[in-house]
């Protein structure tokens, strides 16, 4: 079952990836939006670092820290959405010390459905829930028919990274990449990336 350690080592992932692309990141919201993605996400989710709970903590909690520090350390749209996701997924789990494989997926459609309730984007408009959308999906798939939550995650992160390389052909139709219209064509959108990121770091830190 997946503790908060483990929880702990997937925050902990997340941030480290970021960091690592964080220019990455930046460099595709300088195509089309204000060049701030990476160093958003990056500062936020340093932020949550220093803020987590200390050794036992469950997984709601730490999770919850995680969005604490992403709202009030990252403005723009990716802090109160990703800072909603976290909120979302800490609910989804609040109270229970150690999560079963349907957990994990509960608190990522529960993070994916704050998302699209904040931000009111669906599928197809260039954003992070063109990777996001399909990885709960698979997630939820894969765990019906009976897959370990490792290949069970494996697959979200794959369908992720699929549903991002989808965005580059995109018009974006939200946020700032929105204002652009069809000069948004022929790049990926950056919080698809980071998006990916995050199910990359669940696929390596959660089975
Ligand atoms: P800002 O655009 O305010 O500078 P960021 O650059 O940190 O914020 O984040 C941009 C990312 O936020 C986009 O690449 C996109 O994935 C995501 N985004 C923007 N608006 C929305 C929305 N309404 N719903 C979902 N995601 C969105
Ligand atoms: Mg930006
Ligand atoms: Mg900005």
């Amino acid at each position: 079952a997946v503790d908060g350690e483990r929880i702990r080592a997937f925050i902990r992932r997340f941030a480290e990836k970021v960091a690592a692309q964080k220019d990455e990141l930046t460099a595709l919201d300088a195509a089309i939006g204000d060049a701030d993605h990476g160093t958003n996400m990056d500062r936020g989710l340093q932020a949550a670092l220093e803020r987590l709970p200390g050794e036992g903590a469950a997984p709601g909690d730490l999770l919850k820290a995680v969005a604490m520090a992403l709202i009030s350390k990252v403005g723009g749209a990716s802090g109160p959405l990703y800072g909603t996701a976290f909120l979302r997924a800490a609910a989804a789990v609040a109270g229970k010390a150690t999560l079963e494989p349907g957990d994990v997926a509960a608190l990522f459609k529960a993070a994916l459905a704050g998302i699209q309730e904040r931000g009111k984007a669906g599928r197809g408009e260039k954003t992070m829930v063109d990777a996001l959308a399909p990885a709960v999906e698979a997630l939820d798939a894969a765990l019906a028919r009976g897959a370990s939550l490792g290949e069970a995650l494996a697959e979200a992160a794959r369908a992720a990274r699929e549903g991002s390389d989808a965005t580059i052909p995109l018009v974006a139709t939200k946020g700032r990449a929105s204002y652009l219209g069809e000069r948004s064509r022929g790049h990926r959108d950056p919080g698809s990336l980071s998006a990916t990121l995050m199910m990359e770091a669940a696929a390596e830190t959660l089975a």
